[in-house]
């Protein structure tokens, strides 16, 4: 591969938490990142981010406003840029928008979570999945879900099923944060989105079927004690999450597959409350002649995910327990990684959760960009060789480490 094609372009969609980490990632990395912009609603925050960058590397970056839900001004900003790939960082409403930019310019395509429709507190990979023909045709990639969780968990998972079983049974995905930000209560990534999936049932799937259970503020929610490295013993709550999904139809064997969350009794005590006073609904209210959202109008008073770094301290446990065979034995494993809020932070000026989200979607990037990650259609990440996507996140800030663990109890 020429040189020329190792430097590549890329062009960030959106400017929170999780692309200020993104972007500073790939400032990082010239070699493969050879020019850079980040485009999103609001221009300023593009621009302090520009001026942030080129204050601690040295390097200039480009930066647009865009409207990501308008497809036509999006195509023609990349028709301007000429990204070889498009990092959609902004929310989930936008996925198919810039999905079908993406397709009008022919270029590559990348997010960190599925799409998601505005009025409905759904989500799933049908409606992008439903892209795969016509990404093939055009012979362009998009890779969904290169975030830490959707994104290192199903790289986790490909990479136990390459190499450490020869068949994967049972996955229980726990992701902790034991990190605390200073705030009464504020979300770690985008209050409207997170809102939106933690107030919903949970499921998770057991032998060919999607099992419900409470949502994690409703009685009855089912929840455990989990002992984590270096965090020691947090509740952690049984939630669905979109991974899910994509990993029961493509790691061979599975009978179940759970995902777990870490949620402190305050953070659940401020949902419940919100929740019973009507600010979690995301349907329209008059108010005084104004149609208001609430969830929306709540995020406007809540601390932006991406200023909560500034006070954050304690770190962030993320990874799979998997119970398989492994030459005819009955094995666990447990491959996880430790993030600290304060390194983070000191690194990229955001906290943890951005960290673990925007150092992936760089490495997931880095993939394509590097020829690594070929082939055209739609694919989620565990579809995809996890080698060296493992071996950067050791080199890029997120190491991981593969323990022994007991099997985790059937019902908790
Ligand atoms: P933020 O709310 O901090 O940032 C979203 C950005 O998108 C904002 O800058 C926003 O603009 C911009 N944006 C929103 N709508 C548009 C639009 N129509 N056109 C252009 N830009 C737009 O969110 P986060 O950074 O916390 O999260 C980003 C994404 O990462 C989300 O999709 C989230 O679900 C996902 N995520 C994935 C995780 C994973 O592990 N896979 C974990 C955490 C997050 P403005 O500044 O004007 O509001």
């Amino acid at each position: 591969m020429s040189d020329a094609r190792k430097r590549g372009r890329i062009m960030i969609i959106g400017a929170g938490g999780v692309a200020t980490v993104a972007a500073h990632k790939c400032a990082q990395v010239p070699e493969t990142f050879g020019e850079i912009m980040v485009a999103s609603r609001t221009f300023s925050k593009c621009e302090a981010m520009r001026k942030d960058i080129r204050l601690r590397y040295g390097r200039d970056i480009q930066t647009a406003q865009v409207d990501a839900d308008n497809v036509a001004e999006m195509t023609a900003l990349i028709d301007t840029f000429r990204p070889d790939l498009v990092l959609n960082l902004a929310l989930p409403y936008q996925d198919l928008r810039v999905m079908d930019a993406c397709l009008a310019a022919g270029v590559h395509y990348m997010d960190t979570a599925n799409y998601e429709p505005l009025d409905k507190a759904h989500f799933e990979y049908s409606w992008q999945w439903a892209y795969h023909e016509r990404f093939k045709e055009k012979g362009i990639i998009a890779v969904l879900g290169s975030g830490f969780d959707p994104g290192v968990t199903n790289v986790f998972a490909a990479y136990a099923q390459k190499h450490l079983f020869d068949e994967i049974n049972y996955l229980d995905i726990l992701d902790c944060n034991a990190g605390s930000h200073g705030h009464a209560f504020a979300t770690n990534f985008n209050p409207e989105i997170n809102i939106r999936e933690v107030t919903q049932a949970v499921r998770y799937w057991e032998n060919g079927e999607w099992v419900e259970t409470p949502a994690i503020i409703e009685e009855g929610s089912v929840h455990f004690g989990f002992d984590y490295p270096v965090a020691g013993m947090k509740e952690s709550y049984l939630l669905y999450h979109e991974e899910l999904e994509s990993l029961v139809l493509n790691i061979k064997g599975l009978k179940r597959a759970r995902f777990w969350m870490t949620f402190s009794e305050n953070y659940l005590n401020h949902l419940r409350v919100l929740r019973n006073v009507g600010m979690t609904r995301i349907d329209e209210v008059d108010y005084e002649g104004h149609k208001v959202v609430p969830v929306k109008f709540l995020k406007a008073l809540l601390p932006e995910p991406a200023s909560l770094g500034t006070k954050y301290t304690g770190k962030t446990v993320i990874g799979n327990i998997m119970t398989g065979k492994k030459d005819g034995k009955t094995i666990t494993r447990y491959i996880y990684n430790v993030c600290d809020h304060e390194e983070a932070f000191r690194e990229t000026g955001t906290q943890a959760i951005a960290y673990t989200t925007g150092v992936p979607a760089m490495i997931g990037a880095m993939m394509v960009l590097t020829g690594v990650w070929t082939g055209a259609g739609v694919y989620n990440m565990e579809q995809l060789d996890p080698d060296r996507f493992m071996e950067a996140l050791n080199q890029y800030g997120l190491p991981w480490q593969v323990v022994e663990h007991e099997p985790l109890p059937d019902k908790v």
